[in-house]
């Protein structure tokens, strides 16, 4: 095979569903809800295509959604896109984060990314011929490690691919840590593509700050996001990216020849999510909320101490106090011993030993399956 597909093998996603599967056991492995999004959304879909929405839509996407993820932009984070020039609908973010790196990163050019890192990025780089470094936050704290990217950033550097709040570790960058980014993009002139995926999947007091908010950073991002987590609508692979339009009209050149455009008869139904669902999207806010400190107190009567997360649908915990060192070795036996499924840190790093103890749970899912898994894990461990 060829060489920029070298080190690709079936992800880990698909691998631990499909071991979820085969064993019956409960899976916290792959980041999907277990109930749909809004009402309204689902029967906007099935309405579009009883009036035969089935066919190609535009290839930038259909008006109505491009002018809805341009206000939703406004409406949260007083952002200005033209729904015309700076917007384009995608097959999901993974599709957006592709196109976007085969846009501008050259051969040999240097993507920081942090690390540990959502598994299409290395993917995606690597289709580009473009060369990852990565930028720690590390556990046990999973802190931005500041004084590492500034290191980081050198003549190669052509884009900074900043994912906050961050899978697989929770992460929510702070007002200081974006900050530092900032004048490190500013500084050296980088493209600036953020996945903010997780957007609204944020706990406690934390914030989402776009990237594109401070001066002199609108210019140089991409911004790009999905309704899959949003709106509980993973399988749709309904996503956007926004940027200035000399950057999107590359990213677009790039979509075209990837997937050409995406599902019709979903992108009136996400246009409706995003300009009617803020109160759904907040109720959902609080439900995770309850479900990440459930799952967190279960995870803690076995003996683990989970890492809190205050953004995403993940958290994160060492297994070496169940005398694991080793948590691909944790996540292989976890289905056999126990009947439930984990997604270990190591897939996600190129300092593999760095991930090493760390092991991921997903927390979207209802009470009574969290509280299964919990229960066997009690039981088993
Ligand atoms: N980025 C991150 C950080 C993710 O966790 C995911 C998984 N949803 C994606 C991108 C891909 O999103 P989509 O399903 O919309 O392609
Ligand atoms: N984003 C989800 C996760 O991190 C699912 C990703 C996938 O299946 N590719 O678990």
């Amino acid at each position: 095979k060829a060489a920029r597909v070298a080190s690709s093998a079936p992800t880990i996603f698909a691998e631990m569903s499909a071991l979820a599967v085969r064993t019956g056991s409960i899976n916290l492995g792959q980041g999907f809800p277990d109930t749909d999004g809004p009402d309204f959304m689902l029967a906007e879909a099935r309405q579009a295509i009883a009036d035969g929405l089935n066919q190609y839509p535009p290839g930038r996407g259909i008006e109505p959604l491009r002018r809805a993820v341009a206000d939703h932009a406004r409406r949260h984070y007083g952002l200005d896109y033209d729904p015309e020039t700076e917007v384009l609908i995608t097959t999901g973010a993974t599709e957006a984060l592709a196109a976007a790196i085969l846009a501008f990163v050259d051969p040999g050019d240097e993507v920081i990314a942090l690390e540990p890192f959502y598994d299409s990025y290395a993917a995606a780089i690597e289709l580009a011929g473009g060369v990852r470094v990565g930028v720690g936050v590390f556990g046990p704290d999973f802190r931005l490690d500041t004084e590492r990217l500034r290191a980081a950033v050198g003549p190669r550097t052509k884009a900074l691919l900043i994912n906050s709040p961050h899978n697989p570790t929770g992460v929510v960058l702070t007002r200081a840590e974006l900050e530092l980014i900032t004048r490190l993009a500013i500084e050296h002139d980088l493209i600036v593509i953020t996945d903010e995926v997780y957007e609204h999947l944020i706990f406690d007091d934390a914030e989402h700050l776009p990237l594109a908010t401070w001066p002199g950073m609108r210019e140089r991002t991409v911004r790009i996001s999905s309704s899959g987590k949003t709106f509980s609508a993973t399988g749709w692979k309904i996503g956007w990216a926004m940027a200035p339009a000399e950057l999107i009209t590359e990213v677009t050149a790039v979509k075209q020849f990837l997937t050409y455009v995406s599902g019709a008869p979903f992108q009136p139904a996400i246009a409706r999510a995003l300009n009617e669902g803020d109160a759904w999207v907040a109720g959902l806010r609080k439900e995770l909320q309850g479900k990440r400190d459930r799952l967190a107190e279960g995870l803690r009567a076995i003996g683990l101490d989970p890492v809190i997360p205050r953004g995403t649908y993940f958290m994160t915990t060492d297994v070496r106090p169940l005398g694991y060192d080793d948590g691909i070795a944790f996540c292989r036996d976890l289905p056999g011993r126990c009947g439930v499924v984990a997604i270990p840190h190591q897939v996600f790093y190129d300092d593999v030993e760095a991930g090493r103890p760390y092991v991921r749970w997903a927390f979207c899912k209802s009470d009574a399956v969290i509280d299964e898994a919990v229960a066997r894990l009690r039981q088993r461990s």
